[in-house]
């Protein structure tokens, strides 16, 4: 288990938890217990239980036989998409919601930017019956109506977030004052890799039921258990992590993340932080995040709200570092264009964000016996006013 984190927290020279003191006893209590619980039996069954009948798993892994043929190698395509709620996001939410109850929780919070892990949050506490605020920045509730008016017709309260640039890091910083001020009883769920550790690895364990599944999929299929290459997108990097975990000390096993490079790498308006970003503190670890010569966070841009993120989770920062994966991106352009043509050649209307990785199949070149594994994140009924605008249907 070379690229898992150490008992400091750390993956390499990233990682770690750099957070007010105030917020200490809240990690603390997390750090020490969260292993203990998640590893206990009676939580696992349970775990296991919702991801069955709740969630809808195992998703399937399907062979995409035109889109094969298109590329030259066996494509299969995990399929995130068919989870209730429409993407992998809800499997960290379950886990994190049992693991509150456990810790004796009776509130939870969250920020969100898109709205999509506000929703997973809301859906797991209606579930739960358990009360939920979530925080959003005022700028992104006017840009994501829907999902706001699904998270409060599943009950929960979102608080806009009114300062700053009103957006995703504002409402961050208001999730942040919120635990600080209600240490005893809320349970901050974070919704990616990223955060102060324990979160990365957290998420990442909860997410990783992505390649144990995909393993014995692809051998079922193939007789093989390991593929030639796997690709996913990145925003904070948990349906990667996901889709990584059980292939990472496989090291013939190519592993593919896939960035928003928005209007392009160079453009100003980009998201492509392995080729931006420089080493830093984000988010309560230490990372790789796009910043100014003087420390200042730059503002993202991609036109997939999932990918509009100013960095990477801590073990992305480490696998990027250590060249374990490789980190390429791709533009708005390109990703619409693999968003078409995953509809047209499969029947597959994907999330933007998944589209990324889609894209990247055409800069590849495969021998024709190659095994491929793309995670379909997540269906992009989301996005369907952005493809109509893009595409004048
Ligand atoms: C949120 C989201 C992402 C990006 O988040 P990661 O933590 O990088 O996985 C990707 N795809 C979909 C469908 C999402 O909703």
């Amino acid at each position: 288990m070379k690229y898992t984190v150490n008992d400091q927290g750390y993956y390499g020279d990233f990682g770690g938890a750099y957070i007010p003191e105030m917020l200490y006893p809240n990690i603390e209590e997390l750090r020490q217990q969260y292993l203990n619980i998640t590893e206990d039996a009676g939580f696992k069954a349970e775990f296991e239980q919702l991801l069955k009948d709740y969630v809808g798993r195992p998703s399937p892994l399907y062979h995409a036989k035109r889109l094969s043929e298109k590329y030259g190698a066996n494509i299969f395509l995990k399929r995130e998409d068919l989870n209730h709620t429409g993407s992998h996001k809800i499997n960290n939410a379950i886990g994190q919601i049992l693991l509150a109850e456990r810790l004796g929780k009776k509130r939870i919070i969250a920020e969100t930017g898109a709205g999509q892990h506000g929703v997973a949050t809301a859906t797991v506490c209606a579930l739960r019956g358990i009360e939920c605020v979530v925080y959003m920045g005022e700028v992104d509730m006017e840009r994501q109506a829907p999902n706001v008016a699904r998270m409060k017709m599943l009950g929960a309260q979102v608080v806009p977030a009114t300062s700053g640039s009103k957006t995703l890091k504002d409402a961050t910083n208001e999730a942040m004052r919120d635990w600080i001020n209600n240490p005893e009883d809320t349970h901050y769920i974070i919704g990616s890799v990223v955060g102060p550790y324990p979160y990365p690895e957290m998420v990442a364990r909860f997410q990783s039921i992505i390649s144990l599944e995909a393993k014995k999929q692809l051998q079922e299929h193939t007789g093989k258990q390991l593929p030639d290459y796997v690709l996913a997108c990145v925003g904070g990097g948990s349906n990667a992590m996901g889709m990584f975990y059980h292939f990472l000390d496989d090291e013939e096993v190519k592993l593919v993340a896939v960035e928003a490079a928005g209007k392009g790498v160079d453009s100003g308006h980009s998201a492509a932080t392995s080729v931006l970003g420089k080493e830093g503190i984000l988010h309560g670890s230490r990372t790789i995040l796009m910043q100014t010569d003087d420390g200042q966070v730059v503002e993202p841009y991609s036109i997939s709200a999932g990918l509009d993120y100013p960095g990477i989770g801590p073990q992305h920062a480490h696998l990027h570092k250590v060249q374990r994966a490789q980190y390429v991106s791709i533009t708005d352009d390109e990703a619409l264009n693999a968003g078409l043509l995953l509809s047209q050649l499969e029947g597959i209307i994907p999330a933007i964000e998944s589209a990324h990785a889609f894209a990247h199949l055409e800069k590849m070149q495969f021998r024709k016996e190659d095994n491929v594994i793309v995670c379909l994140s997540g269906r992009g009924d989301k996005d369907l006013s952005t493809y109509i605008k893009h595409f004048n249907f």
